[in-house]
């Protein structure tokens, strides 16, 4: 560690988080030790944010600043990884390992430390936030077994690549950028993660545990920038071997047309339903629907964000009852609050979401209409001082083809549709053009086959909610416009494989 802090003085850097937390304390973090000279600009608190740094807010309060790597910072960010890989492969997979266990012990540790950044910054209740933090030591946990299980498959020999990028969303501000990186490190690779800008703290507490663990400074570095420039430089430049993401089905579109070269591992969008048959156990599928689609606000590319009723479900005035009374007995609120089941959107709705919860198609009602909430509490404000707390909405009589049908809002909405039987329900779910989750509520059989033979999507979900994938036990990735790439899942035994390269072991004579 003193030996890895000592190049990194040396080398030194740019990309640096800076935090307050509500209560008044300070933290500062940065690639590079305290040595790093004050930058100018660098210690904004408060709502000037000059324009060379991003900020995640905790309402009008600036909880952290991330000072915007430039493009030669960023290309000695990346000729540092690439260095720096040799000495990591040649650890190899054990001692890594030992270091990813730890990187685990180390999360455990800070688990309130997390929960707290990722209310203050995303919103993240803690009926959320907590499996949130169990699922990235999982990650630690599995990727680190399935690292040490690498060397050798049937023959051919793995050989890891030297630098892999990843660049996480914000909704899952822990787990998904832990778990990029973890995988990335245990198949011996350095990895450059760019955490999200509304969750660069999160982000940040999630590095700092890393190094803690022993992963050297430069084998795992991060940048800040805020918009695509940089971003495409990253992914652009040839040193880089592999991109890992998760974000917009548009984003990964952009950065496969930009080198397309680059094997990228994208988890991207979804569009996401349940179907419920006359043979559910429909007190287990209404509480299920309303916790799919309205846990964390609905801000999960996992989500349900249609509910399909099949034959006499859909004329059910019992299930129609219990699913309204669930939704509303969902208690609304922000984070600081440790009740709160469903907290606020990013930032205030604007665009797409914004119609989705203001504006119905032909034919559809809402049966539950959502509506800003007012709060005292500075975390229901964004960072403009608009109010980003809203309660749930549910919009009857959407038709098939239309336009809630099948786009993706990203947002506290379930939209309620009918069909006649089960074949025509999972035609209205395939006909979508996003196949990441997708769940079925029946207790009989049949049911289960024929949906299970049909329908087309990553993640299927029988009798249980359709979010909250479990490492190792529900790998996790998409099909259609919600992956690009191979389809390799997520917390699943082939994910590092796709991480680097295969060769053939060399034959004795
Ligand atoms: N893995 C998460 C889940 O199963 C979803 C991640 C995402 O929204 O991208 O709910």
């Amino acid at each position: 560690r003193q030996q890895d802090r000592r190049a990194y003085d040396a080398a030194g850097s740019e990309a640096r988080v800076e935090a307050r937390v509500a209560d008044g304390r300070e933290g500062r973090f940065d690639n590079a030790p305290d040595s790093d000279p004050d930058l100018p600009g660098n210690r904004v608190w408060g709502r000037e944010i000059s324009e060379r740094m991003v900020a995640s807010t905790l309402g009008s309060e600036l909880v952290a600043s991330s000072r915007i790597t430039d493009a030669k910072t960023l290309d000695e960010t990346i000729a540092r990884g690439v260095a720096a890989a040799d000495a990591w492969q040649a650890l190899g997979a054990d001692e890594r390992a030992r270091i990813l266990y730890r990187a685990g012990e180390k999360l455990e540790e800070r688990r309130a430390e997390l929960l707290e950044v990722m209310g203050s910054e995303c919103g993240k209740t803690l009926d959320q936030g907590d499996p949130e933090v169990s699922e990235a030591i999982d990650f630690a946990n599995y990727y680190a077994m399935l690292g040490q299980q690498l060397d050798l498959v049937d023959g051919a020999q793995y050989r890891a690549q030297k630098l892999i990028a990843v660049i996480p969303p914000w909704n899952f501000p822990v787990a998904i950028p832990a778990g990029g990186t973890l995988a990335a490190l245990a198949a011996g690779s350095s990895v450059i993660i760019k955490p999200a800008t509304n969750s660069a703290r999160s982000g940040a507490v999630m590095i700092e545990a890393l190094w803690e663990a022993g992963v050297p400074k430069d084998v795992l570095q991060f940048v800040q920038f805020g918009d695509r420039e940089l971003g495409s430089k990253l992914v652009a430049d040839p040193r880089v071997d592999r991109l890992i993401l998760t974000g917009a089905y548009e984003t990964a579109v952009a950065f496969r047309e930009l080198r397309q070269d680059l094997p990228i591992l994208a988890e991207t969008s979804g569009k996401n339903a349940i179907i419920v048959t006359p043979n559910a156990d429909l007190d287990l599928a209404a509480k299920d629907v309303a916790q799919s689609a309205f846990g964390h606000a609905g801000q999960k590319c996992s989500a349900a964000s249609l509910v399909i009723l099949v034959g006499s479900v859909a004329t059910s005035k019992r299930f129609r009852g219990q699913l309204l009374d669930a939704v509303r007995s969902l208690k609304v609120g922000t984070p600081e609050n440790l009740e709160t089941q469903m907290g606020t959107i990013i930032t205030a709705p604007s665009g797409k979401l914004l119609r989705g919860l203001t504006q119905l198609g032909a034919g559809e009602t809402w049966a539950i209409t959502p509506e800003p909430v007012a709060s005292a509490s500075p975390l229901s404000v964004d960072r403009n001082g608009e109010n980003k707390l809203w309660s749930p909405g549910v919009r009857e009589g959407v038709k098939r083809g239309s336009e809630y049908h099948l786009t993706e809002y990203f947002g506290p909405i379930l939209g309620v549709m009918t069909a006649k039987t089960l074949d025509e329900a999972i035609d209205m779910v395939n006909e979508i053009d996003y196949g990441l989750t997708s769940g079925l509520h029946s207790l009989d059989r049949d049911d289960l086959e024929l949906w299970l033979r049909r329908i087309q999507a990553g993640n299927l979900y029988v009798n249980r909610g359709i979010t909250g994938a479990i490492v190792r036990r529900q790998s996790f990735g998409g099909w259609k416009k919600s992956a690009i790439g191979a389809g390799t899942k997520a917390g699943g035994p082939n994910y590092l494989h796709g991480l680097g390269s295969w060769i053939d072991a060399p034959v004795e004579s």
